[in-house]
């Protein structure tokens, strides 16, 4: 346990640090098209943008908590929000952003071999390997243990065949996570296991799915006769049903601090009232008495649910994995977050509805998408009735 004073060292170390390696130009929030995601294709908005991850990356920053042989800094958990706490005070962009650092490295370190934690952590943490999720399939969606995608053993390979659907930017990454069949006979959650698949591997195809948008974020990814090294297995042949939950509960976890994390950026909802509508000349308060309630409620839960977490983060930080909590974070934060970004929307008006054009500014613009956006955080990770049914059956201990 390190004391107050060491940390309060360390908070000014971190400072130093920050200012002197984040490029003044990577301390405003980023567009959506200025995210960094590394890869063996990464693009990156700026040389300041690709500066900021190589040295963060070389610190270990990318990954703080995770062991400095494997890429990370050795970070505790107090030192790991210190870290963060002085990123946003200054404003500084996620130097990366990685399915690989949120979801599959945390898993590796737990369930991986040394070999596949030498091949892959490293590399993840540099940004130098983007990851994909292959969960979900055209038949398998929150019934997730049906999924069919075979992969049979063949000699030192396994021969994999079928399909996953929903893969964000499958097109983009380099490697895959995936659950496949491995045992067509035993009960659906015990015939499953986790396999690492290279996408440039013979036989791997994308497909990307276009959205009424007219953005492609998905992908349909299909596989056909593709040999994977059995090497590549995470965890027990057949046992990858636990891993698969152990990185669902990283999943959901980092799902709602991300709408924690962009709540404390954001301009707070009575600024936003007090610009948009104005307050009452003669009452100097919002004239709106069910809008100031929607806002003080809004704001009690954010705060409520920063405070829960807080306490579910410090219990991490004592070296316990998350755990079942991790839906109720995921019911509550996606379904508050859906509630702020109505909120912001309602309060901006007919601006609060801009989608293209020079009539609206950036930043409405964003809130436009990001309200729309926000519908899809129910859904990923596991929709909100499936967090209901976990809490239900594995926190309140209720019969099927
Ligand atoms: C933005 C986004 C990104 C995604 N990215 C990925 C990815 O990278 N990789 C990946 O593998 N998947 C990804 N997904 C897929 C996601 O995991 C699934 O959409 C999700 O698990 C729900 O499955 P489904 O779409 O098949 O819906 P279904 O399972 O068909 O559900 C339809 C509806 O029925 C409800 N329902 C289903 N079963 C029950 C039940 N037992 N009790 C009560 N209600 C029920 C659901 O809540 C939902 O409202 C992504 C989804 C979104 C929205």
């Amino acid at each position: 346990m390190i004391d107050r004073d060491e940390l309060e060292c360390f908070r000014g170390e971190v400072r130093a640090w920050l200012e002197e390696n984040c490029p003044k130009s990577m301390r405003s929030p980023a567009r959506e098209d200025e995210d960094v995601w590394g890869g063996r294709r990464a693009t990156f908005p700026s040389g300041d943008a690709k500066s900021w991850l190589e040295r963060a990356a070389a610190k270990g920053f990318t990954a703080p908590t995770w062991p400095k042989a494997y890429g990370g800094a050795g970070l505790s958990g107090d030192e790991a929000r210190i870290l963060e706490e002085e990123r946003v005070r200054i404003g500084a962009r996620v130097p990366l952003k990685s399915l690989g650092i949120w979801m599959l490295g945390p898993v590796l370190l737990r369930f991986g071999t040394e070999a596949q934690k030498v091949q892959h952590v490293t590399g993840i943490a540099r940004g130098e390997i983007r990851w994909c999720q292959g969960y979900s399939e055209p038949g398998a969606g929150s019934d997730l243990a049906s999924l069919s995608m075979r992969a049979e053993r063949d000699g030192d390979s396994y021969v994999v065949n079928g399909q996953k659907v929903w893969t964000s930017h499958a097109d983009k990454a380099d490697w895959i996570f995936c659950l496949v069949r491995t045992d067509a006979k035993a009960p659906k959650h015990e015939g499953i296991s986790f396999l690492l698949i290279d996408m440039a591997t013979k036989g791997v195809s994308v497909k990307p799915i276009t959205l009424l948008s007219g953005a492609s974020p998905f992908c349909e990814t299909f596989f056909e006769d593709v040999r994977v090294p059995a090497e590549n297995l995470v965890g027990p042949l057949n046992g990858g049903w636990t891993v698969a939950k152990a990185l669902l509960d990283h999943e959901r976890s980092l799902i709602s601090q991300i709408r924690d994390a962009a709540a404390a950026n954001e301009e707070s909802l009575e600024s936003l009232a007090r610009r948009y509508i104005g307050l009452g000349a003669e009452s100097g308060i919002l004239n709106d008495p069910s809008l100031r309630d929607r806002i003080t409620q809004a704001n009690m839960d954010l705060l409520c649910n920063k405070l829960t977490m807080r306490r579910s983060s410090e219990a991490r930080a004592a070296g316990l994995p998350p755990g079942n909590e991790t839906s109720m974070f995921k019911l509550y934060g996606t379904e508050l977050n859906k509630r702020r970004r109505e909120l912001m929307v309602l309060i901006a008006g007919f601006q609060g509805l801009g989608w293209e054009g020079d009539s609206f500014s950036r930043e409405e613009l964003t809130r436009t998408r990001d309200w729309l956006r926000s519908r899809a955080n129910s859904i990923e990770g596991g929709s909100t009735e499936i967090q209901l049914n976990i809490i239900a059956k594995r926190v309140l201990g209720l019969p099927d």
